[in-house]
């Protein structure tokens, strides 16, 4: 039990100092900075066993940082592919190649992999924090602390923590819950995804910005490629090899029998972030298309925010989690608007507005531009 003060001369009894809901990436490496820190905080998460679905693989400059604050940055780095750069094409031309600086280069590595890492230093750090089959139902602030209802196999139980942080993904039910507002901004598409063998993928990420719509190839490590199609509807490896062959001219590495995926790409964010002693983190607190690669970066470089926001405000026995939600809001609003430029840069385009496009990228990818582009797809800044 924690039992801390919560207000200079009184002391509340509360089980925990913070209790987080979820262990996605983004719930771990929160609990991980706690850890650290020597903060009491346990994170609750309904699956009780791994998630499979295939996801983020681009880790940034920044998000590199918070996962070596987090001790696992050079297992990161041991794992992950180094990206050196990458080439926007249309119409059989490159319009623009960009190479990224020793420091700025992108690490890739499947989400599944990062989580694993950040797992096992969770468990390394504060062995039992992380409870898996716990749901979350219900949250109520009480002023002083925070209620949870918490269902387990065995049964329905309450806890309680000076702070409850909601990393409970996009679909988060107790963010309505708490009354947290959740608005549709810019940006939305369908697209198709799949991870296949590809011995011959390299170190650079491919682009084509063609009249079809972007194809995106980008190499993963262990020998392996990503490629992502703007579109859905395409159900087997023969119908994404036939139409990214129609889109790019060329033949791909795709086995007929490989499963693709879609996925819709929306972006979302919530009207406030903090209410109380509840606070919401990651892609609870924001949805960033996929298209550019930086939702669970943004939400490590949240999670770093949270964490000195969190120490301070239980060493000076107070609620105020500082200027985290000011800062959380506006990262996400550039990242944002960011994400939705990538997406119109791969719509469907013809005549004037393709040769418009094919003008602006070409601008881009100049050497007065191009120190500015890398910046921008590196997440400088943020
Ligand atoms: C196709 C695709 C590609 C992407 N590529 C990239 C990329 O290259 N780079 C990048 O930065 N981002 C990328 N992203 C985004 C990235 O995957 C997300 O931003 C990231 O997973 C968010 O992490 P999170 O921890 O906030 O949420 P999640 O990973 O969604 O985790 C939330 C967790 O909360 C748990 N949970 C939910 N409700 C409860 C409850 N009531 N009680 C307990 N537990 C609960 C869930 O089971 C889940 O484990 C991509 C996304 C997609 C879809």
């Amino acid at each position: 039990m924690a039992g801390a003060e919560a207000s200079p001369g009184r002391t509340v009894p509360r089980d925990h100092d913070v209790v987080i809901v979820g262990a996605g990436p983004v719930g771990l490496l929160l609990a991980c900075l706690l850890a650290q820190d020597g903060i009491d905080a346990v994170v609750c998460e309904r699956r009780s066993g791994d998630d499979p679905r295939s996801r983020a693989i681009g880790i940034h400059p920044p998000g590199l940082e918070l996962l070596d604050r987090a001790g696992v940055g050079s297992a990161a780095r041991a794992e992950a592919l180094t990206l050196e750069g990458g080439d926007v094409l249309s119409r059989g031309r490159i319009l623009a190649a960009l190479t990224f600086p020793e420091q700025r280069r992108v690490r890739v590595l499947p989400q599944q992999r990062t989580h694993a890492l950040l797992r096992d230093r969770l468990q390394t750090l504060s062995a039992g924090s992380l409870h898996r089959g716990c749901a979350v139902g219900a949250v109520r602030d009480e002023g002083e602390f925070v209620r949870l209802a918490v269902d387990r196999p065995a049964g329905r139980q309450e806890i309680t923590a000076a702070f409850v942080v909601l990393a409970d993904g996009v679909h988060s039910a107790l963010r309505r819950e708490v009354g947290l507002d959740w608005r549709h901004r810019p940006g939305r598409a369908a697209y198709t995804m799949a991870d296949v063998p590809d011995p011959a993928a390299g170190v650079r990420a491919q682009l084509y910005c063609g009249p079809g719509g972007i194809v995106e190839a980008f190499p993963l490590p262990g020998g392996m490629r990503r490629w992502v199609l703007r579109g859905g509807g395409v159900h087997t490896g023969a119908d994404l090899r036939a139409a990214i062959g129609t889109r790019i001219g060329q033949d791909p590495e795709i086995e007929d029998d490989i499963q693709p995926t879609g996925f819709v790409a929306a972006q979302h964010l919530a009207r406030t972030i903090v209410r109380g002693r509840v606070a919401l983190l990651g892609d609870a607190a924001h949805e960033i298309s996929p298209i550019g690669g930086q939702g669970m970066n943004l939400g490590w470089a949240d999670a770093g925010r949270l964490a000195a926001a969190i120490r301070e405000a239980l060493s000076r026995g107070t609620s105020e989690l500082g200027g985290y939600a000011r800062e959380t809001l506006r990262s996400a609003r550039t990242v944002q608007g960011r994400a939705a430029f990538y997406m119109s840069m791969g719509a469907p385009a013809r005549g004037l507005p393709l040769a418009a496009r094919e003008v602006l990228i070409r601008a881009l990818g100049s050497a007065p531009l191009r120190t500015w582009s890398t910046g921008l797809v590196t997440m400088r800044g943020l």
